[in-house]
């Protein structure tokens, strides 16, 4: 690695702009579920669901320079791809969600969700989970619960304690539905009295980024039904599980079984290219254009519409989520048989491409300095992972879904090496 580069870097983007591991890795070609460095050594990535149909995948990167070379303009010409695009996507949802505003990331399509449900709801406050992240602008940074906002938390947001598999919440794993519940109740209420009103419940439906807790379907009923009861919307955040990953279903929200008024979407939707959405009722979209005068120059430009509907259809004709399904069970199997090895794993969890198993110690105290040993010794040995949680001691899989049998193979073997020489040597 450069010396140089890494100077650079901190210089031009800041002291704290974020580089994975001890040794920062400078990329330079990637291919299906494969990266490679400048050296030409390679790695086998199962972290990255941006690169949700492989990296580089040759119909994405086709579709991309192949309108890149005839049309790119903003937003307001008629166009036909991103129309396209709509109706397929669309018909992907039920619940009546069959309206879109497309923009160009997680962050913008959360903030979009936002003022439609206070449009709609007439309601400025918002409820999320308290170990959550939702994105970076000014309106959903109010929700990122590792750092604070400048000046403490705003009145109208209330955080509500995330469920958890070896922390749940309300004591126990059968009592966590009902705390959840009695937890949204008590916000809705809070916000009320305080005059904002319940406007939007905001959640991950796979509650990616608190650690991916095992959920029952029906989780969410209760805390949904209050939340319309009180006239608020509920957003359902599908940037992490959406699009097939969890196997079992297209969305998140699906596996649980609740109807979200507003569903966002981002990361994996073009493969890499800044594309993302916020989908909704018609009704609710009109209510929001009548509110806001919402342009977004670059949002389902016909670049980044190509882009969208060239990789939702690599989902569709190469399986993909049946893919994630198959090989997501096959690698829980060996996430199961490993924990029966290793000490320090004390959960393993997931579902479809999106697993992982939580390190604690003998004292049950979260591992976490052990994880970050672990992350970085497969790195070392050519796997790339890395830690999610409250206490980043949940070792997170999270790959393209172009993942195979074989990869989770040598995935496994890595992390069962990994775990064994960072328990020897800590
Ligand atoms: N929602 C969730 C659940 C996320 O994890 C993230 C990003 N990690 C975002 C939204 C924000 O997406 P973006 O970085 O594209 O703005």
């Amino acid at each position: 690695m450069n010396d140089d580069l890494i100077a650079r870097r901190k210089r031009l983007l800041g002291p704290h702009v974020t580089t994975f591991y001890e040794t920062p890795l400078h990329l330079a070609r990637g291919e299906g579920a494969w990266l490679w460095d400048t050296d030409g050594r390679r790695y086998l990535d199962c972290y990255n669901n941006v690169a949700h149909v492989g990296h580089c995948h040759p119909r994405v990167v086709e579709a991309i320079a192949r309108q890149a070379a005839t049309l790119n303009t903003h937003t307001r010409y008629v166009h036909d791809t991103i129309l396209e695009y709509g109706e397929r996507l669309t018909g992907h949802f039920g619940h009546g969600l069959s309206s879109m505003v497309m923009v160009c990331s997680g962050s913008e399509a959360n903030d979009v969700a936002l003022r439609i449900a206070q449009a709609a709801s007439g309601n400025t406050g918002i409820i999320g989970t308290d170990n959550t992240y939702h994105g970076n602008t000014a309106a959903v940074s109010q929700l990122n619960a590792r750092k604070p906002p400048v000046g403490g938390y705003r009145d109208h947001v209330r955080q509500i304690p995330a469920p958890d598999n070896l922390h749940p919440i309300g004591g126990s794993r059968a009592a966590q539905e009902e705390a959840f519940y009695a937890a949204t109740e008590t916000a809705i209420s809070e916000l009320q009295a305080s005059g904002h009103g319940a406007g939007a419940l905001i959640l991950c439906p796979y509650f990616a980024n608190e650690g991916f807790p095992t959920l029952e379907a029906g989780f969410l009923d209760r805390a949904v039904a209050a939340v319309h009861r009180a006239g608020g919307l509920v957003i359902a955040d599908e940037v992490q599980p959406g699009f097939g990953r969890i196997g079992s279903h297209f969305w998140g929200h699906e596996r649980l079984g609740f109807a979200p008024d507003i569903v966002t979407l981002g990361k994996p939707m073009a493969n890499g290219h800044p594309v993302a959405a916020t989908v909704t009722r018609p009704e609710l979209l009109e209510t929001f254009q009548n509110a806001f005068r919402y342009f977004n120059t670059f949002g389902g430009n016909p670049v980044s519409a190509a882009a969208a509907l060239a990789t939702l259809k690599v989902i569709e004709d190469e399986g993909l989520q049946e893919n994630a399904r198959v090989t997501g069970r096959h690698a829980l199997a060996g996430l199961r048989d490993l924990a029966a090895r290793h000490m320090a794993i004390a959960d393993v969890r997931g579902a479809g491409l999106f697993f992982g198993v939580e390190l604690t110690e003998q004292d049950g105290t979260p591992a976490t300095a052990l994880a970050a040993r672990v992350v970085n010794e497969m790195r070392e040995r050519g796997v790339l992972i890395h830690t999610v949680g409250k206490f980043d001691n949940t070792l997170k899989f999270r790959p393209p879904c172009v993942f195979s049998r074989e990869n989770a193979d040598l995935a496994l073997e890595t992390l069962d090496a990994a775990l064994s020489s960072a328990v020897a040597t800590r």
